[in-house]
């Protein structure tokens, strides 16, 4: 078992064998949709992991591109009538490659580029620069054609940056408005806090509206969901001990997260530092903690803010790591329904990954810029005014698919909707 790659795996030999192939996932996999391919669904990539386990096939650069294929977006969990938990078997079928198989020089260079900036907000701010300079112009095919196709979607994807986006800047506390309810605690993210930091503005801008106290420690690093999702598990351990320790210093009654990503990450660590007894008893303790901010604005009741009214259309996108890896659906549902004159439209496919997945629009770049132009799509049917969401990455992904159709719509985070009804700052 010494030599076998897949041996790690062992401890989820349970969770594999309550699989009975009965293919109920197979409809809802977004990479199974595109290729048609069993092995790329996750009926087959559970009974792969499962011959790897058994010694009946090899981690070979085929059975590697099968896993690397997966989004990770959870759609088969919701599915699955027989309550496959996939998470564990895809986190750890991850780390297993990344131990036992060599990526190609491309592929590792990618990686390392990605690792090593993504999760560090001053390096990314340095990368924002040239984004700045080079404005709507890095989307030109011309300089496109200069570039390697593996790195064109970290031009075509990036968000649109201004010096006001890059300076903004969360407070490192925000009070409540009238009585105060709850301390919250902010998670202000990488690619959120560099890329997105009105987002998180707005968010402390909404809860403290809602009677929340709001504290932003200025020194909190990157929550690990990267490493998680992409079988870097011990540099994910290393983020969720920093953010554990600084979100225990701010002594908060509960941690909010306005990245669909981070929040399921971070709702893991009990999960992630089980086997660290300085840590597990911590980490179950801050995973409890943890409230997607429309979670948490649905648990708070009705809205105490008065809110003004939107005349809108609103497509709700539900992001994967919210809908299918944390359950929530209701809520967001439920707090955009307290701004008045505002209607959700219902949305074909609602189920389907938009193709961001955390890195795999950067790694996958063709299955997820087709995932993109069907969401896109999609999304036009529903002829909304507004596309709201609550992940940074599903806005980059969502919003440069419908940039390369031509489609009309604006796509925004949740909050951004909910500050501008409660500020009455015009949207539209
Ligand atoms: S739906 Fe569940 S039990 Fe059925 S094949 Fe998929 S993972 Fe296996
Ligand atoms: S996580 Fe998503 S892409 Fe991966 S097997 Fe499940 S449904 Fe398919």
């Amino acid at each position: 078992m010494a030599d076998n790659a897949f041996a790690s795996l062992a401890s989820l030999t349970a969770l594999m064998d309550k699989c009975v192939h009965c293919g109920f996932c197979l409809p809802a996999c977004p990479s199974y949709l595109l290729t048609g391919k069993e092995t790329d669904s996750p009926r087959g990539r559970i009974y792969a992991m499962r011959a790897g386990l058994d010694g009946r096939t090899d981690m070979t650069p085929t059975v590697v591109e099968h896993f690397d294929t997966c989004l990770g977006c959870m759609a088969c969990e919701t599915a699955c009538p027989s309550g496959v938990k996939y998470a564990p078997l895809i986190e750890q079928t991850r780390a297993a490659v990344e131990t036992h198989h060599r990526r190609t020089g491309g592929e590792r260079w990618l990686r390392r580029l990605l690792f090593n900036t993504l999760p560090y907000p001053s390096r990314m701010s340095l990368l924002a620069w040239p984004l700045l300079l080079l404005g709507p112009l890095r989307r030109s095919p011309a300089l496109l054609r200069l570039i390697p196709e593996r790195f064109r979607p970290l031009l075509t994807l990036a968000p649109d940056v201004t010096i006001a986006s890059l300076s903004a800047r969360t407070p490192e506390r925000t009070p409540a408005t009238g009585e105060r309810r709850m301390r919250v605690g902010l998670v202000t993210g990488c690619v959120q806090r560099t890329f997105f930091g009105s987002v998180n503005e707005a968010t402390a801008r909404v809860l403290a509206a809602e009677g929340c106290e709001v504290i932003a420690p200025p020194t909190q690093g990157c929550c690990g969901a990267l490493g998680l999702h992409a079988g870097e598990a011990d540099r994910a351990r290393t983020f969720a001990r920093s953010m554990i320790e600084t979100f225990e210093r701010a002594q908060v009654d509960v941690v909010a997260i306005n990245a669909a990503g981070c929040g399921s990450a971070m709702k893991e660590y009990g999960h992630l530092l089980r086997d660290d007894p300085a840590w597990a008893a911590r980490a179950d303790a801050f995973s409890r903690k943890v409230r997607d901010v429309s979670e948490l604005l649905a648990q708070l009741g009705p809205a105490r803010a008065p809110r003004h009214r939107i005349e809108a259309r609103v497509a709700y996108h539900d992001a994967c790591h919210l809908g299918h890896a944390q359950g929530i659906r209701q809520q967001p549902r439920t707090v955009l329904s307290e701004i008045p004159g505002l209607t959700l439209v219902p949305v074909a496919d609602a189920d389907i990954c938009c193709g961001s997945a955390g890195i795999f629009n950067l790694t996958q770049p063709a299955m997820a810029s087709e995932l993109g132009r069907r969401k896109a799509s999609v999304l036009f049917d529903a002829t909304p005014d507004l596309v709201v969401t609550s992940n940074p990455g599903c806005i980059l992904q969502i919003q440069s698919a419908a940039r390369e159709a031509g489609h009309p719509y604006r796509v925004l985070h949740i909050v951004e909707l909910l500050d501008a009804s409660i500020t009455g700052r015009a949207i539209l």
